[in-house]
């Protein structure tokens, strides 16, 4: 990405000079990269965001000599010289400037630097605390640097297949009511209002149905969004969202929408073609087959195999435990993996317990069709041979059981496919894409661990989303079944993100709210401008919300989500950039009413 204009300062970006230019007199800026002074010549390499280029300055002009024996590393120069082609054999053809130097006639400092806290280059050895807390010169790091703009090539692009599809870009309030997604609400309380508090959103889900309601249409919103949990590799408590909505329209529009500016914003960043229509799997089929309903599909195969059949009258005791309690047996077959060592499959045992599983059984096919495990002396030879049928396992390869409640299992082993993938290098190359279409309306509290209402069932979605059809009029009757129209798009193995078509009436709406446990007199406390809205002429809508951060992380081969954010926060939610959050003086704090619990002491 060129820097033009470059500022009045300087007639060009120094990392796009090349040998064209020879010849010209130039005036660059940037930092000093690193200093190479012989006494009678000194080199420089000087930094801008559009790359490097080498300085030299000699005798020939001492004050510019002179200058280049004083700066050091970080130091901000503004360089007047000549472009000359470099010897041959003296080029660099690693770098894009590498064929051309500048002659520097004045070198004058612009900024002097305080000792780099660690060096500007992308192999470092030193701790992430310190990276965040000298932000601005971590984001100098060449890798930083190429992020950014990754980030700003997809939002541009992203922006242009908006515009493109007559979508209206309409801000929404940050200072709000709460926005259930199923987070905790961050809360800001207020001076003017005493004893009571916004809440920032944990997305704009309300106002852009209200904008359906108005008559926009097509809103879409490059949004920040807050959301108070325990924060994981991907998680940060704001986060950006492409939140989008569409009136008359239906599921099929938001799909063909979000898959043309996918394919867009892979093009534009990477120049890869990703093939539209994406596959799509019904939620039910996703968790049977891969145990997850985010399937990494780079991965081929590893599909779960459901045994509770196989093993209905067995005699093997942890089975038999597990199926009288109403729990499955679920297995996974991973081609030669006979070849492991008992101490690889003893740590596999390990992995497992590490995520609350009893243990986890193992066999391996022999050439006999017979099966060498710990198991085997319990199991009859119809089971094994129906173990070995229903998971499709030849000789040589090893089969995984995991027991245990049922959504217990699944994920167990859902997870377990993931991990096997990465140990054995069996994850491909490039992206898979998939939508994820068709799931349950409700799921029990327990699942979940986060209520929306008083009942024991919490929506998988947002309570928003409309159920199909042929749930509307009876969604109460059979919770766990009911199927909502909701679709979530993936990319390997991570949600990109999930909307749905929602409730546009309101006695549906209401019914919804009612049978989550929220009483009427709460929902009017806590929906009442939704559900006045809805009374006002609502169209049939919906859309979807993609996570920016999570794409630019698939874009970037990023693993971590602070890498694609310039400012972030660590796990514990502070921002070491700024110390935040901090303490208050205790007037601000009364102001709003407030006294903060002291500090918990730490031992
Ligand atoms: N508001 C939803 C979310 O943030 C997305 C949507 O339903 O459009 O997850």
């Amino acid at each position: 990405m060129s820097i033009t204009p470059h500022g009045s300062m300087r007639s060009h970006a120094g990392g796009e000079l090349r040998a064209e230019h020879a010849d010209e007199t130039v005036t660059i800026a940037g930092w000093v990269d690193t200093r190479r002074d012989h006494g009678g010549v000194a080199f420089l390499d000087l930094r801008d965001r559009s790359g490097i280029v080498q300085v030299v300055a000699d005798p020939e002009s001492s004050d510019a000599l002179e200058a280049a024996h004083r700066v050091r590393s970080e130091w901000v120069i503004r360089v007047t010289g000549t472009v000359r082609t470099r010897p041959e054999g003296m080029r660099n053809p690693n770098l894009g400037t590498g064929d051309i130097e500048v002659a520097a006639t004045s070198i004058e400092v612009l900024s002097e630097a305080a000792t780099p806290p660690f060096p500007v280059e992308d192999r470092i050895e030193v701790s992430e605390e310190l990276r965040l807390t000298h932000r601005y010169v971590d984001l100098r790091r060449p890798r930083m640097g190429e992020i950014l703009k990754l980030r700003s090539a997809a939002t541009s692009a992203i922006r242009r297949v908006m515009d493109a599809n007559g979508f209206l870009d309409v801000e929404t309030p940050i200072l709000t009511r709460a926005t259930p997604e199923g987070a905790r609400d961050f809360l800001v309380p207020s001076r003017l209002q005493p004893g009571e508090s916004y809440a920032l959103p944990q997305s704009p889900q309300l106002f852009k149905q209200l904008l359906m309601v108005a008559g926009v249409e097509r809103y879409y919103q490059i949004a920040r969004c807050f959301r108070d949990e325990n924060l994981r590799a991907d998680r940060q408590p704001e986060f950006t969202q492409l939140d989008i909505e569409l009136s008359f329209g239906d599921q099929e529009d938001v799909i063909g929408l979000v898959e043309e500016l996918l394919a867009s914003v892979w093009r534009e960043t990477l120049g890869v073609q990703v093939e539209a229509p994406f596959p799509r799997l019904t939620y039910a089929e996703a968790m049977e087959r891969f145990g997850s309903d985010k399937p990494d599909l780079r991965i081929d195969g590893l599909e779960l195999a459901h045994l509770d059949e196989v093993f209905a009258d067995t005699e093997v005791g942890v089975f038999k435990g597990v199926l009288g309690d109403g729990g499955s047996v679920v297995a996974l077959a991973l081609p030669s993996g006979g070849d492991m060592t008992r101490r690889a499959f003893d740590e596999l045992v390990e992995w497992a317990k590490r995520r609350g599983a009893k243990g986890l059984a193992w066999g391996v096919v022999e050439e006999d069709g017979t099966l060498r495990s710990p198991l085997s002396k319990f199991m009859s030879e119809a089971e094994i041979a129906g173990v070995i049928a229903t998971t499709g396992a030849s000789a040589g390869d090893a089969i995984f059981f995991g027991a245990g409640p049922r959504t217990f299992a699944r994920d167990l082993m859902g997870a377990l496919r993931n991990h096997l993938a990465a140990e054995r290098d069996l994850i491909g190359e490039g992206f898979a894409f998939c939508w994820v279409v068709d799931a349950p309306m409700f799921e029990p509290v327990e699942d979940r661990g986060e209520a929306v209402g008083s009942t024991a069932w919490t929506p998988v979605h947002h309570p928003f989303t409309a159920p199909t059809p042929e749930w509307i009029d009876r969604f109460e009757e059979a919770p766990g079944e009911a199927l909502s129209n909701a679709y979530d798009v993936v990319c390997n193995g991570y949600e990109l993100g999930g909307g749905s078509i929602r409730i546009h009436d309101r006695e549906v709406q209401e019914r919804v709210f009612r049978f989550l446990g929220i009483s009427d007199e709460d929902a009017q406390e806590r929906f009442g401008f939704l559900l006045r809205g809805l009374a006002h002429g609502a169209p049939p809508h919906g859309g979807i919300a993609l996570g920016v951060d999570r794409i630019v992380m698939l874009l970037a081969d990023a693993t971590n989500i602070r890498d694609v954010i310039a400012f972030p926060k660590t796990q514990s939610g502070a921002c070491l950039l700024t110390d935040a959050p901090a303490g208050y003086e205790p007037q601000a704090l009364a102001d709003v009413g407030l006294r903060l619990a002291p500090k918990p002491v730490k031992d």
